[in-house]
């Protein structure tokens, strides 16, 4: 059953110029250094989560109408995994590693100390209000930093209550929040940070990367696009197109990684339009509306979007949608080709549906001639976050591995390695800088840090010293 309530409070958010300088205070005491100390605050973030479970299902309920299954596995599933494998592994990540030394160099020891970095932003997108701002806060406290999270004012309920449980389960103030969107995200980003994760647009990215570079501070940007399907399995068609719409309509399409257009050959389509309709009837009933598994659009803007992106396509499965209560069924959508030579998809697609990130429930499905065709339109564009393949050809899929270049390639599902805590999540080229999740959250939030040490006697650099009778001495 969905949670019915939502949590709201009208307290207001700290400045950003006070919250930095107490995340800055925080850390400048040391105190989040220790390991005990981090596996301390990892705790602390983990009891935020358990403890208020039935709070955090009611404030994604009332932003997203995302029922409380979704809400386990997408938001706190994920984060209370992500923050259990770090506690597991932390010991072993923040040990000091002797450094290796050339020989010319001895006598010497290195070893390389990881530090923490200072404090961090983290701003976060509306998709997964919980995920996107708690995950990797893990990787930040691991590494022994301090925080200033910003939350999307886009999921009002779950920003404003992150913003009322973070002082109670954090109170010495390693942890901070400040609540908006632009002017207040503008502020926070006059600051200087010492690191900033965020995660949105290519658009805001690019926002965020040049007023980082004012204080040369370095930035995890985590980002989206358009993440293609190839689909040519015949074998396992129902079991692929089950795969694919689970992918694509959870969260109502509202995924980074969501597929975002399928390729197959033409002949293939009427049996992959077929398979999609019955996987989606199969996984959010004859009427998905009526459920309380399928999600709702974020706002009536990006609502009047995704309507929009129906016009001038064949929509062969849902396309109904409701204003007032910004629902738009899972919808499969046909757009007829483009002139001759043009790419299918990319700037110079017929439709819009094909240009731009999609970003929510519509489908198109996108007939080309081949598997090689497919690499040429992912080649002819920026680098996807992700890459799906459903081929039973080992020759296909090594095709896509090897020919194109994306954040991840999946072959047989969807989504699923972002919940691989071992793996490194994040994109390439337009997709994203940087990556994060395990051990790749703790490296992007430390400095390694190289200590040498060399002792006086015997005085061996005086070979690499003038004057130089025989050369210089340390080669
Ligand atoms: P967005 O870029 O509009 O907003 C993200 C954050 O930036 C929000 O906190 C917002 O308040 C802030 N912001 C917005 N405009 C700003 C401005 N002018 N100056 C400073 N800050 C600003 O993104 P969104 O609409 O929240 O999320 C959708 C986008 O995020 C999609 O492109 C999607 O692919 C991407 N995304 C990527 C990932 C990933 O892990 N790579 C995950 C989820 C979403």
């Amino acid at each position: 059953m969905a949670p019915t309530t939502a949590t709201t409070t009208t307290e207001l958010s700290p400045p950003a110029r006070a919250a930095v300088s107490g995340a800055r205070r925080v850390f400048g005491s040391g105190d989040t250094r220790p390991l005990a100390a981090r596996a301390r605050r990892l705790r602390a973030l983990r009891a935020l989560i358990t403890e208020n479970e039935a709070a955090i299902e009611a404030a994604l309920w009332s932003d997203l109408h995302k029922g409380s299954g979704e809400a386990q596995l997408t938001e706190i599933g994920v984060t209370l995994a992500e923050i259990d494998h770090t506690l597991r592994h932390l010991r072993r990540w923040a040990r000091s590693r002797r450094g290796p030394l050339p020989l010319a160099l001895l006598p010497a020891r290195a070893r390389l100390v990881p530090e923490p970095l200072g404090v961090v932003l983290v701003i976060a997108p509306w998709n997964y209000p919980v995920q996107l701002l708690l995950d990797p806060l893990a990787g930040v406290l691991a590494a022994g930093n301090t925080a200033v999270l910003k939350p999307s004012e886009l999921a009002p309920a779950t920003s404003a209550l992150i913003a009322r449980l973070v002082p109670r389960y954090f109170p010495d103030g390693a942890v901070r929040v400040v609540e908006g969107g632009v002017p207040e995200t503008t502020e926070l980003l006059a600051q200087r940070f010492d690191h900033i994760v965020f995660t949105g647009s290519g658009t805001v990215g690019r926002i965020v990367m040049r007023a980082a570079a004012e204080h040369l501070t370095p930035v995890t940007l985590e980002l989206g696009g358009k993440s293609p399907v190839w689909f040519d399995d015949d074998a396992h068609l129902r079991q692929a197109a089950r795969r694919i719409a689970w992918a694509k309509f959870t969260n109502a399409g509202q995924t980074c990684i969501a597929p975002d257009y399928v390729m197959t050959t033409p002949d293939r389509v009427p049996a992959l339009v077929d398979a999609l309709k019955e996987a989606v009837a199969d996984l959010w009933g004859p009427d998905p509306r009526t459920g309380d598994d399928y999600g709702r659009i974020v706002d009536e803007r990006q609502f009047d979007r995704l309507v929009g992106l129906l016009e001038g396509t064949e929509v062969v499965v849902g396309g109904d949608h409701d204003r007032s209560e910004r629902y738009l069924a899972p919808s499969v959508v046909l757009v007829p080709s483009s002139g001759e030579g043009s790419l299918a998809v990319g700037p110079d697609a017929a439709h819009p549906v094909l240009r731009d990130e999609i970003f929510g429930p519509v489908l198109p499905i996108v007939p080309v001639a081949s598997a090689e065709e497919a690499v040429r339109v992912i080649n002819g564009w920026d680098k996807p976050l992700a890459l799906y393949v459903f081929s039973s050809s080992a020759r296909t899929r090594r095709l896509f591995e090897q020919r194109t270049s994306s954040g991840a390639v999946v072959h047989g599902a969807g989504l699923v390695h972002a919940a691989a805590t071992g793996l490194p999540f994040g994109g390439v080229g337009a997709s994203g800088i940087g990556a994060y999740h395990g051990v790749h959250s703790w490296r992007a939030f430390t400095h390694l840090k190289p200590v040498l040490r060399k002792p006086l006697t015997p005085d061996t650099l005086r070979l690499a010293q003038p004057p130089f009778t025989d050369g210089p001495g340390l080669r």
